[in-house]
């Protein structure tokens, strides 16, 4: 008997979700890079388990970083023994996601429209996965579901179609949710999609695009990723992909483009949050836009939602060298960063991914450009740092709702010139 309750005590243990009670996220203002460096090297010290929110850029040295109760102290100790300066973003990361589940409402009859569907709420991936069957099935002459790929744990990939007829038509991509963590991310495209249907045959702007232009919209592109932070740990960025030898789960799919592969910005230990994998396109999330978008062959625009940070990037980010392009490409993205600050007044920064944060190589737009897609944009939404990635859902309509501008100047400026 008390064999069994040990055994039964194990099994509740291990089902149950990594907790983050008393863990804190501590926001870092570093004097110099030499006290960068000192922080960032602990990170490769897997004991300590730390985990870096936001790298520093280039306009700032700050560092959020999600430091577990178990290393709290000396953590802390370390970084007043060597005068670096930090607050406490934070206060107790468990309080925040029990905080989050609570506003989680499981899907009911009510919902199962896409009028009565909650875009200000974060959903699960079956919901997601259910709204955008009842999209379909509402707009059925615009709106198509296709399937680009399976992910790795066998979960579909599945790719929203908006289209008013015509075949090779040139198209604009749009996904969100490659990093599992990011969840206004994905929150915000869906808005998106009701958007682009609710306003096709009302509002001239997306009515006359959609006569000359397809949207592809890939929502969640990192499903296993997603349910993983619904169901076991919050914090989870990378796939959930394994193998033979391999001593952590999963790669992250946006280090896992050919573009740069393997360079600065990324980790070749399994164990970090940047592990950029075996070899470019190992992720099957990452080769089904690979064969998506060289199969469609006239995607004129491909853009990629993130969080956080407020920013509006371009290529490159494996190298610090500007696109040709760079100057229609900065002009674009000012204007579009207009349009999104006017309504709210958020402030976004904008640049090459180089300049604006740091090299980072293997990213999607990075790799779309050299493939000839000129209007490559990656976002990174709300906010700068006071939740994060626990951003509550209470923004996520503003947050949508202002990037919806910057996406309406990028998709005009497109339209014009395809
Ligand atoms: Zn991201």
């Amino acid at each position: 008997m008390r064999t069994l309750l040990i055994f039964v005590a194990l099994l509740v243990a291990t089902c149950a979700q990594r907790g983050f009670e008393g863990d804190q996220v501590l926001r870092i203002t570093a004097r110099d890079e030499e006290q960068v460096s000192l922080v960032m090297s602990l990170e490769e010290q897997e004991h300590l388990q730390l985990d870096i929110w936001r790298s520093p850029v280039r306009s700032d040295l700050i560092i959020d970083v999600h430091v577990p109760q178990n290393s709290l102290q000396s953590f802390k100790v370390f970084l007043e023994h060597n005068n670096i300066q930090y607050s406490v973003m934070i206060e107790d990361l468990q309080v925040m996601i029990d905080n989050e589940k609570a506003e989680l409402e499981p899907t009911t009859m009510m919902e199962r429209t896409t009028s009565s569907f909650n875009y200000d709420k974060y959903h699960t991936l079956d919901e997601i996965y259910s709204w955008m069957d009842s999209l379909a099935t509402e707009f059925p002459g615009l709106v198509e579901k296709l399937q680009i790929g399976t992910s790795f744990e066998g979960r579909p990939l599945y790719v929203l179609k908006f289209s008013t007829g015509g075949t090779g038509r040139p198209a604009i991509w749009i996904d969100s949710g490659i990093h599992a963590r990011e969840w206004v991310s994905p929150a915000s495209a869906i808005w998106m999609a009701k958007k682009i249907v609710t306003d096709y045959g009302q509002e001239p702007f997306i009515t006359a695009l959609l006569r000359k232009i397809d949207i592809f919209m890939e929502i969640v592109v990192n499903p296993d990723g997603y349910v993983y932070t619904h169901t076991k740990n919050r914090m989870w960025r990378k796939t959930r992909s394994t193998a033979p030898g391999r001593k952590c789960v999963g790669v992250d799919a946006n280090r896992n483009f050919d573009a740069g592969f393997g360079g600065p910005g990324t980790s070749n230990n399994p164990c970090m949050s940047t592990y950029h994998g075996p070899y470019p396109n190992s992720e099957p999330e990452v080769a089904a836009i690979v064969n998506f978008v060289q199969s469609h062959g006239n995607i004129k625009s491909f853009i990629t939602i993130h969080s956080y940070s407020q920013l509006l990037m371009f290529p490159f980010g494996y190298k610090c060298v500007p696109p040709a392009d760079y100057k229609e490409l900065e002009m674009l993205a000012k204007s579009a960063v207009s349009s999104l600050t006017s309504l709210y007044g958020t402030r976004y920064k904008i640049g090459s991914i180089c300049e604006a944060i740091y090299q980072a190589s293997g990213g999607s737009i990075d790799w779309t450009y050299d493939q000839g897609i000129k209007y490559s944009f990656a976002f990174e939404l709300r906010d700068t740092g006071r939740y994060g990635f626990m951003l509550p859902a209470r923004q996520i309509l503003p947050t949508a709702q202002e990037t919806w501008l910057a996406m309406k100047t990028i998709m005009e400026y497109v339209s014009n010139r395809s």
